[in-house]
């Protein structure tokens, strides 16, 4: 210890017993870092005697991470020299003899001197109780700023004294001025009346001291002030003291967009709901009449003819007799696929097996040839051994009765002096396809329309109904293969459809 009586004179205090009096640990520095003078403090701060440090760099007493960049900041500084704290708030560490670091508040100040332009530096080591409240107040805003992005309010509830503390958010959505009581009572009071049982059950079962204490509802709150009505989510935690609940603490949070958004979702998805169903409705409805056109034009025709013979008065008895088990004919046809169609609604598994091409195409000859549709020659380019594929019978055999009867109808439309119809089956061994190609003799289809005849309701005929095509794309796809028109409509019509082979 330095001591000096009253008497002493205080030109007598040389800067140099200053230096050592003082109780932060202090070192000078010249401008290429060097340490040129240091105290007691510092000395016993570094763990090195006066000696040791005398001319030691500056960033040997700091950890390595930090010795390039504090090189580069010591040449700044000493360009623009000034009296400031180190670190720009940055956490400041050094390094002492023994390897520790320790967390410092660093002070620079310039002095200039003949010699040259030097720094004082000042080095108070941040004690615990310091840290503890930087790092509380670092905790602090880091919840703040938590509570801010989550548009949190929070909220204590006291049982003892009856009273929920709240916080500015909290008052905000409950509608209470800040510096209002927040009662258990007005606490519930602002709750939408068809939620109170939800808020409570969840509110019984949090301070029940035999659960865990969770606290966690969604219900909805009526601003007494402007009668707004939004949603929150609350979650907590019951504290107890002798099996009682005496303090819950929790985070209100504003839910309202999420459940409007959840609202609109429930609407959306019911409307296409509907949408759905009745597009389904349009479909069947569609698909049996279909089904029913072409017997009810049938039955039509022959009853006419009936009908003439008999106003005409003089009839052929064999003729009518002819007509009339026609139209039976038809009605009993016209029953029959539709109990068809009912079994193929019906079905919800696709049932395959499989199946040889050439074989369905002369099964759905035979259907076309006993359904009226004979009028046309047919040519056959079948290929022998020919892989099978796995498939729905009913599914192909359909698309293909649909195909021929388009080509019969265009042939007819078109009163075509040669009516034929090509089948072609081959197989496309590098893809492991069948193709099926059908091709008639008739008009082809318009340029214009060709890309909207495998639009349902697209039709051209006067008693169409547009669903043909349509239906067996979909079937063929269901198959797991395509169903298409070739784009060169200048001679006849070509329809091809492909299937996989089943193995
Ligand atoms: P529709 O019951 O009206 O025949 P489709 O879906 O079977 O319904 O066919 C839609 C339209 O495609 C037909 O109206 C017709 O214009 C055209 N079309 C289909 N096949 C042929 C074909 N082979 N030749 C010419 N046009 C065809």
């Amino acid at each position: 210890m330095i001591k000096h009586t009253v008497t002493d004179s205080f030109t007598y205090l040389s800067s140099q017993t200053l230096f050592h009096a003082i109780p932060e640990a202090m070192l000078l520095i010249d401008d290429a870092g060097h340490v040129m003078l240091s105290n007691p403090v510092a000395q016993n701060l570094f763990g090195y005697v006066e000696n040791e440090l005398r001319g030691m760099k500056v960033e040997q007493l700091m950890p390595s991470r930090y010795q390039e960049h504090h090189q580069h900041y010591r040449e700044v500084y000493f360009s623009k020299p000034r009296k400031r704290a180190m670190g720009n708030g940055r956490d400041l560490v050094i390094l002492n003899r023994s390897g520790q670091e320790l967390k410092v508040d660093i002070a620079l100040s310039p002095i200039v001197m003949e010699k040259g332009l030097y720094v004082l530096v000042t080095l108070t080591v941040i004690d615990r109780r310091r840290q503890a409240e930087k790092a509380l107040l670092a905790s602090e805003e880091r919840l703040w700023l938590a509570k801010q992005a989550a548009a949190l309010g929070v909220l204590d509830f006291d049982f003892k004294h009856n009273m929920v503390h709240c916080d500015e958010r909290m008052h905000e959505l409950w509608g209470s001025s800040p510096d209002e009581i927040m009662t258990h009572e007005k606490f519930l009071a602002a709750i939408h009346p068809s939620d109170r049982a939800i808020h409570q059950a969840a509110f019984n079962s949090a301070i029940n001291s035999a659960g865990n204490g969770e606290y966690h509802a969604e219900f909805r709150i009526i601003n007494p002030v402007d009668g707004t009505e939004r949603w929150v989510v609350i979650a907590g935690q019951v504290h107890f003291e002798s099996a009682r609940a005496s303090r819950l603490v929790g985070t209100v949070r504003d839910i309202t967009k999420r459940k409007t958004l959840e609202k609109e979702l429930q609407i959306h998805r019911a409307e296409t709901e509907i949408l759905f169903k009745q597009q389904i409705a349009i479909h069947t409805a569609s698909a049996i009449a279909h089904e029913l056109n072409q017997p009810l034009t049938a039955i039509s025709a022959y009853s006419e003819v009936v009908l003439c013979a008999m106003e005409g008065g003089t009839f052929n008895t064999n003729e009518v007799k002819h007509a009339l088990e026609n139209c039976v004919k038809q009605t009993q046809r016209a029953g029959h696929r539709l109990h068809e169609l009912v079994t193929f609604l019906q079905k919800g598994e696709m049932v395959t097996e499989e199946l040889n091409l050439n074989a369905v195409v002369m099964d759905a000859l035979k259907i076309v040839h006993s359904d009226g549709y004979s009028d046309f020659h047919q040519i056959l380019q079948l290929e022998p051994n020919l892989p099978v594929v796995l498939a729905n019978r009913l599914h192909i055999q359909k698309t293909l009765v649909n195909l021929l009867r388009n080509a019969v109808e265009s042939m007819r439309a078109a009163n075509v002096s040669l009516p034929a119809i090509t089948i072609a089956v081959k197989t496309l061994k590098e893809k492991n396809l069948v193709i099926v190609s059908v091709l008639d003799t008739g008009p082809g289809i318009d340029q214009e329309i060709v890309s909207y005849i495998f639009d349902s309701f697209f039709t051209t005929k006067k008693t169409g109904i547009g669903m043909g095509l349509s239906i067996s794309r979909a079937l063929i796809e269901a198959n797991g293969g395509q169903l298409w028109v070739d784009p060169d409509v200048s001679n006849g019509a070509t329809f091809h459809f492909t299937l996989p082979f089943a193995s």
